[in-house]
């Protein structure tokens, strides 16, 4: 199962794909079958082989039932990319987030591909109010988390966003909004792949976007 197209979390499809059947929402399928281009990230993806590409697709959702469970995959739209799936492990508790989800850090998300700031803290929000108690979360980056961990990860969106918004709206630049930085309860959340100042640039172009 691929929870979206990116390479760090589709690499294995040619290997696996021999064996058994991968698994992604329609969008997966249609991204990496051609090439993928991010000025942001200034990185150009070729398009992938044939053996690498999802053989079933579904726009919605799909379950698996396998080793005595009903696995749910759920495609939940424009949040990290446009084909995002979380996957309920409903036996055994477990959900696993692909990139909806990076415990303890600011998020990529890849806007050139429909993904959406906004639509991620919409998609986290409807994911929490229908956990489960005890419930065990994978995320697509970072240490293994539960509730608590979305959460947080939940309030950082919502509220560094409502920080942007409001400066945008108060007439501030770019380079302003990056220059003021944030509060200090979220300086660690920079310390992964995506720094402050380029997570205050994400939400800004992902609300930009929708303004125009
Ligand atoms: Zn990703």
């Amino acid at each position: 199962m691929n929870t979206h197209y990116h390479g760090d979390h589709t690499g294995g499809n040619a290997a696996f794909g021999v064996d058994a059947p991968i698994i992604a929402q329609t969008n997966v399928r249609n991204r990496l079958s051609t090439e993928q281009k991010s000025k942001f990230f200034n990185r150009t993806t070729p398009a992938s082989p044939k053996e690498a590409l999802p053989v079933i697709t579904f726009d919605q959702s799909v379950s698996v039932f396998f080793n005595g469970e009903e696995i749910k995959v759920i495609h939940f739209p424009h949040g990290h990319t446009d084909g995002d799936s979380v996957i309920f492990f409903t036996g055994s508790n477990v959900v696993h987030m692909g990139d909806d989800f990076f415990a303890g850090r600011f998020p990529v998300v890849d806007l050139e591909a429909g993904g959406d700031v906004e639509g991620m803290t919409k998609n986290v929000g409807d994911i929490i109010s229908n956990l489960r108690p005890g419930v065990k979360i994978i995320p697509g980056h970072g240490p293994l988390s539960d509730a608590e961990g979305l959460k947080a990860f939940h309030r950082m969106l919502a509220e560094t966003t409502d920080i942007v918004r409001k400066r945008m709206a108060a007439g501030k630049t770019l380079e302003q909004i990056k220059s003021e930085g944030l509060p200090d309860e979220w300086k660690t959340w920079g310390s992964g792949f995506i720094k402050t100042d380029v997570w205050l640039e994400l939400v800004y172009r992902s609300l930009s976007a929708k303004r125009s």
